[in-house]
């Protein structure tokens, strides 16, 4: 049992050599590869992965953020194969579709209707989309740094640079994807998160041509540096008095509350993006809220300002899916898992101060970010890491894999309920001798 990484004689290395003859660059999702070859899973089951050498490690990313339950979970399993053994898909509605909108509608008090879709990505679209189509305006902002998924207008200053970003109070606008038309670049603003004052002068000077604001209470690519609650109340002030729709992306962030992370900060949103959990690990978004602005999609009585299809929208296997996922998601279970979040960050704390390395761990509730500096961390430039923090973190994270620990690349954990705090106390101990591996082979950091 190959128990190193990396070795090029494992089947995972001999998997990516197959992979990179037909998939370009070896891979599908830029966040599971990672250098010299990423390694492949086999099989899952609660907080246990299997990998192609047979290694098992406890998952505590749990395929970023959706696995809520873990892996392979019995009542949801059992609600796919129900639904699968009766058709996976119909050019029909099924009543699935109406209890999952129940249960989520149900919870967040925001979303008053919703229409379902197939990604996070595609669901901040459609939002934006009815955004455009409620307020007749195609500008949209979003702060720097965060991560909104693959379309276009939200890639802007995901991975602004030092050398690239400009005025802190007036971020410059960087591209993500070479090619992007400048069209799109002049119908964004971004945004200092939770930098009040700059980001209201911005919004006010942009206000009549904004549609939409996009925002996510713990970003993840912003380190999962809560929004603060002063922030979002700004926001919130400024989208009212302006006519512009608030977005929640809470794609990531609906797990950290029972009612939705915009409990957290006592904001309520135009709209709200779901995704990741919601799903039961099948693919899916959504997009919820005001029954006004909704109403662009609605066909029922006539051409409706904006349309929106999808083959597998609502696809039943997802809905189902979802369905039991979130019975499961008590108060009491996303307690629990909040709990376990606020040991992670105590216990990792405690590895980094005794193996005498500069670091701290932040987040939310389930969602844990390992971070390689002592830093009071407020915005994306504060948690920008540099070539040195990037450096040691992707060591960790290799140190992690050969200690049987899962971890994203970028320091990531996101706890689900079947994590136990076993587990949570073993992964501190695993990061503690990691750092101390470290030291010894890189003194000077
Ligand atoms: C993951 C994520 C998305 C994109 O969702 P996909 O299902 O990967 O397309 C969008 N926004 C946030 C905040 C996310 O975490």
């Amino acid at each position: 049992m190959a128990m190193t990484y990396p070795d090029q004689e494992s089947r995972s290395a001999a998997l990516y050599r197959r992979a990179s003859e037909v998939l370009a660059g070896g891979s599908t999702r830029h966040t599971t590869f990672y250098s010299p070859y990423p390694v492949y899973a086999v099989s899952g089951r609660g907080s246990r992965v299997v990998d192609a050498d047979g290694v098992e490690r406890v998952d505590c990313l749990n395929n970023y953020m959706t696995l809520i339950h873990g892996h392979a979970h019995p009542e949801v399993v059992e609600a796919i194969v129900d639904q699968v053994r009766r058709g996976s898909c119909f050019a029909m509605p099924t009543e699935r579709e109406i209890e999952l909108a129940e249960l989520i509608s149900e919870r967040v008090e925001s979303v008053e209707t919703m229409r379902f879709c197939n990604s996070g990505s595609e669901s901040v679209l459609i939002a934006i989309k009815a955004a455009r189509a409620h307020t007749g305006r195609s500008m949209v902002a979003k702060c720097e740094g965060a991560y909104h998924g693959c379309y276009d207008p939200v890639e802007v200053s995901l991975s602004a640079s030092p050398e690239s970003w400009g005025d802190p109070d007036e971020p410059a606008k960087v591209p993500y994807t070479v090619g992007l038309p400048e069209r799109v670049m002049e119908d964004v603003v971004v945004l200092p998160f939770n930098e009040i004052e700059a980001s209201r002068r911005l919004l006010e000077r942009h206000a009549g041509r904004l549609a939409a604001i996009v925002v996510d209470p713990v970003p993840t690519r912003v380190g999962c540096v809560p929004m603060r609650k002063e922030y979002a109340e700004m926001l919130r002030e400024v989208a009212t008095r302006h006519g512009i729709v608030l977005i929640f992306d809470e794609v990531a962030s609906f797990r950290v509350r029972y009612r939705g992370a915009q409990t957290m900060v006592g904001v309520t949103p135009d709209l709200t993006t779901f995704g990741k959990v919601i799903g039961g690990g099948l693919p899916v978004g959504a997009v919820g809220g005001r029954r006004d602005i909704m109403s662009v999609f609605d066909a029922s009585k006539g051409k409706p300002k904006a349309a929106h299809g999808g083959t597998f929208n609502a696809n039943p296997a997802t809905m189902a899916a979802g369905a039991a996922a979130m019975r499961l998601l008590t108060g009491d279970a996303v307690d629990a898992i909040n709990a376990r979040g606020d040991r992670a960050r105590e216990r990792i704390d405690a590895a980094f101060e005794a193996a005498g390395v500069a670091g701290q761990a932040i987040g939310v509730g389930s969602l844990v970010m390992v971070h390689f500096n002592r830093r009071t961390l407020r915005n994306y430039r504060d948690v920008c890491p540099d070539a040195n923090e990037s450096r040691r973190i992707a060591t960790l994270h290799r140190a992690l894999l050969n200690r049987g620990f899962i971890l994203g690349a970028g320091g990531l954990a996101a706890i689900s309920t079947a994590n136990t705090d076993q587990e949570i106390d073993d992964l501190a101990d695993a990061i503690e001798d990691s750092l101390r591996e470290m030291r010894l082979n890189d003194p000077g950091g």
